[in-house]
Parts: C-alpha cells; structure tokens; sequence
C-alpha cells in the first residue's frame, strides 16, 4: 500500500475543502489556534511513518488523552473498575449532565468527561506522583521525552470548567468520587492539556495497534486483554453521540479531542492521527472526519 500517496491526495483534498466548522473557544486558549491547520501522520506495525501537512506542529490532545488515563486504571484495577463508570455508548454530548441522575452517579463510559473525570480519580489513588507518573507512561508509549502538559491550557480550562466542576461535585456528592474535586480537576485539565504532533500521537496509539507491545519489541505496555477492550470502547464510545456515525463513515476505533486531533487504530496493521482543528456540532474534527474517511474508503483498510 503506498500510503504516502494516499496522504498525499488526502491533503490535497482537504485543504480545497470548504468547512463550517468551529474552533473550540470555550477553551479561551484553542481559540487563538489557526482554524486552518491540517495534518496527517500514519504509523504502520514495523514503523514506517508516512506524514503529510502540519503534522509536525504540536496540539492539544484534549480527550484523546482518557483513552490513556482509562489504561492506567484499567490495568491497576481490572474489572473492578467497572463498579465505577459503565462501558455502554452515552449518545449525548461529551460534557452531558443529564444521564448521571438516571444512572446514579455512575457515568456511562469512560470517554465522556463524567467517566473520564472518575478515571483521573482512581489515578490519583493510585499513582505516587501523579502528574509526574502519567507524563512518564505517555513519554514510555511515544518512546519520546519531549512530551509535555501545556500550563497556559490547562490554567485556561480550569478558569472556565464549570460544567466539568457540575459534573464532578454531583458525583462526589454521590460517593463516586475519592479524592478532592479541586485536585482530581486538577490532574485531568494538566492530563487534557498535553501537547503531540500527528506523528508522535500516532506513535503513541501504536500500541493500540499491535496488542499491548511497544513497536519492535516484546514489551508489553498493557495487556492484550485490555487492548482489546479498549479498542472496543474507542469503537463504541470514542466520538460521543457521532460513535455511530464515525463507525458507519470510518470502521476504526478511534479517539477525539476538542483541540481538533482524532487518532484511530488498525490493529495489527497501523495508527493513524489527523489535526484540523475546526469541530463539528457535536465537537470532533471535521475535516479530521472526512480524512479518515477517505483513508479507510481509498485503501479498504478498515475493521469492517
Ligand atoms: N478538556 C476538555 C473538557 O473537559 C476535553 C473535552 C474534549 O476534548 N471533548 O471539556
């Protein structure tokens, strides 16, 4: 497959593309990002890396990190973590309040920020330093230390997170909180505010791909099982009330943020993350979309 072409075309597409989307500014820092950027990298299982556009040029992850943050908790506390937040699809919007009444507390997965904000609570039970740990498992995964949390967004969410301290209070209140809320927001805008290009969140979603290992090694970063759980949750959780649409479109597992990045998996063939930071309605990249779309439809390389 020459991948490299097809990004090629891709591109080229993209960037004659008319979009009504919007940059998210409830964020006041990704508002001043060029709406205009796009960028693509892919990262097949032998790591050959083929990129196209920005896809040098660092963003912020913003949800796509949950899908690391659930690993960690995962992994430490196996199916028990299943008591705390559900694995069924939510069909509302990432930020929603209303399912928590019905469903006692417990979020409906961890992808929607109820759930992720549980999951930054288990890890701050257990991880000894959490800001420090979790940058330390993004940079084992990247096999890259540059990575790093951007202070300025973070500091910028947690001036105007008044939903995420909604939802969190009403949860404490309801007993599925341990920690403190001020930290547990704390860790979560630092963990959302982590900056990658397309070439190193491709890198990092690698292992997604390629059952829990690091690429060209035995090292087993997380387990198969998991793996393969949440690739499952990627596939029905991970674009909110578009999973099905992004399924239907895609036939990838994949992750979104607000700061316009999606990455998707193959697994057992490769990773894929695209930047344009212009969302839809429902807040995922809409060109970020179509890209994929087109990759999966041009190539036939999905899972269905
Ligand atoms: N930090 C963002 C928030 O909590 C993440 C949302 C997203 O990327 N969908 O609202």
């Amino acid at each position: 497959m020459d991948f490299q072409n097809l990004l090629n075309i891709i591109y080229k597409d993209c960037k004659s593309a008319s979009t009504e989307g919007k940059v998210a500014n409830y964020i006041p820092e990704l508002a001043k990002i060029n709406p205009n950027k796009f960028g693509m990298a892919l990262i097949t299982k032998d790591e050959s890396l083929y990129s196209v556009g920005d896809s040098a040029e660092a963003f912020s992850i913003q949800s796509i990190v949950k899908v690391i943050s659930l690993c960690i908790a995962k992994e430490y506390l196996g199916k028990d973590l299943w008591k705390r937040v559900s694995v069924e699809p939510s069909g509302t919007p990432f930020n929603s309040l209303t399912e928590l009444e019905r469903e006692n507390g417990i979020p409906r997965n961890p992808f929607i920020n109820a759930g992720a904000l549980v999951v930054t609570d288990v890890l701050i039970d257990i991880l000894e330093h959490p800001k420090q740990d979790f940058l330390k498992f993004v940079r084992r995964l990247t096999k890259d230390n540059s990575i790093n949390y951007n202070a300025e967004v973070a500091k910028s969410e947690q001036k105007h997170g008044y939903r995420n301290t909604a939802l969190i209070n009403y949860m404490k209140a309801l007993g599925n909180i341990n920690n403190s809320p001020v930290e547990v927001l704390d860790l979560y805008y630092h963990m959302c505010a982590i900056e990658m290009n397309c070439e190193q969140l491709a890198k990092t979603f690698l292992v997604f791909a390629n059952q829990g290992r690091l690429a060209n090694s035995d090292e087993e970063v997380i387990s198969a099982k998991s793996v393969k759980r949440i690739n499952a949750i990627m596939q029905t959780c991970g674009f909110y009330d578009e999973a099905g649409e992004f399924a239907y479109k895609v036939g990838l597992p994949g992750k979104s943020g607000v700061g316009g990045g999606i990455v998707a998996v193959h697994p057992n063939a490769y990773s894929v993350a695209v930047w344009s930071p212009k969302l839809n309605q429902k807040g995922n990249s809409q060109l970020g979309i179509s890209a994929l779309e087109s990759l999966t439809t041009l190539s036939g390389l999905s899972v269905f």
